[in-house]
């Protein structure tokens, strides 16, 4: 019954759920390590919940389907107006107006080796053709994918930093690949890591927008802002781009406790900063773990690091051990990456009991 992209589709997998492993294995789900998904490990800020907590009492009347509240804080932040953003259930929803606005039977999108799968996905379900560009160094090899741009690609896909790898790509390598791909090819910029990134050659995708009326800026609420379950993200782009992704935008698609949760979390810049300062001290904790015991590691500027497993093992195998000592991490063979592991970095505690299993299952 299905239309011919989706016959051929997987759903996409996501991480084993935590009560899941628990009723598997008899435990109670507080001792399961989950570092999975890269979730911010310690939750989202005090003034999220009381946020949220107020705005319980009213849960019979709709959300306020043009978010006005929410668009107002981000657009005074980011320094565009509110006519330029575009509001999603969760980031993955900005990615699929995109797909859907965008993409037609036959057009090619142009994405990376080992990027985010839900590109493909959504754009085989459209009828659209996937280009996949090698890696460079597992990144994103960006002159490559310039040149896989042809006169029937209607879309390209950046991740900055990309997921599962932790790569990312400097702000004079993404304005060359802006300044040669065609205007009339969209661009989206999937910047869900990007407040983690502290590197000084970074580009901040929202200054890039004043030039490329053809760029989308993706973010979302989902990862340092620890706010995953609620599904909150959002595009920003030329107003006219914000239109056009606006027209196939589900009404209300945003819920209320996530519209006044993302207006609490831009406000608490504290615990912004304070999440980022624990994830370079985790990511530091895991990596000097890595090189202690012999295992390669892709250096990462994100919330998660991939690892490479010895020989003998393939990284289900790894993944599938922990899973019995109670820690979840993600195998990334359906990335093209059957040797390495992702693992997300978690709460201190979390990421020393995901070491000692991990140095258990490869004893
Ligand atoms: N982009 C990337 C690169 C991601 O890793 C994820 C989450 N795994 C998303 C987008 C989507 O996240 P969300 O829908 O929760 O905003």
């Amino acid at each position: 019954l299905a239309v011919p992209g989706v016959r051929g589709l997987s759903p996409y997998q996501p991480g084993k759920p935590i009560d899941e492993l628990a009723r598997e294995l008899g435990l109670k789900e507080e001792d399961i390590v989950k570092l999975a998904s890269n979730e911010n490990p310690m939750g989202p800020s005090a003034a999220v919940k009381a946020a949220m907590n107020e705005e319980m009492a009213e849960m019979t009347r709709y959300p306020d389907g043009a978010g006005f509240a929410l668009k107002a804080e981000l657009s005074s932040r980011l320094n565009v107006t509110p006519a330029q953003l575009t509001l999603g259930n969760g980031s993955s929803d900005i990615l699929d107006f995109v797909v859907r606005a965008f993409v037609d039977n036959g057009d090619e999108v142009v994405v990376s080796e080992h990027a985010f799968s839900i590109y493909s996905l959504l754009t085989r379900a459209k009828g659209g053709v996937v280009v996949e560009v090698p890696a460079l160094n597992f990144g994103h090899d960006l002159v490559a994918m310039a040149a896989a741009v042809t006169d029937k690609t209607r879309v390209v896909f950046l991740t900055n930093p990309s997921n599962p790898t932790g790569t990312w790509n400097t702000r004079a390598e993404v304005l060359t690949f802006m300044q040669t791909v065609p205007a009339n090819v969209v661009v989206v910029l999937d910047e869900a890591y990007c407040e983690f990134v502290e590197e000084a050659e970074y580009p901040d995708g929202v200054e890039l927008l004043a030039q490329f009326p053809n760029l989308i800026v993706a973010r979302t609420f989902s990862k340092v802002y620890g706010l995953a379950s609620l599904r909150v993200g959002y595009g920003v782009s030329s107003p006219e781009l914000a239109d056009i992704m606006n027209r196939v935008r589900p009404p209300f698609n945003v819920n209320s406790y996530a519209l006044v949760g993302a207006v609490a979390a831009l406000r608490d810049e504290a615990y912004l900063q304070m999440s980022v300062k624990a994830n370079r001290d985790g990511m530091a904790l895991l990596t000097a773990a890595f090189a202690e015991m012999g295992l390669d590691y892709i250096p990462s500027v994100g919330n998660f690091v991939a690892f490479r497993v010895p020989d003998s093992v393939t990284g289900i195998e790894v993944y599938q051990k922990l899973l019995r000592e109670g820690v979840i991490v993600r195998p990334i063979a359906n990335y093209g990456m059957p040797q390495y592991v992702r693992v997300s970095i978690g709460t201190d505690a979390e990421n020393r009991t995901f070491l000692k299993a991990l140095a258990k299952v490869l004893a």
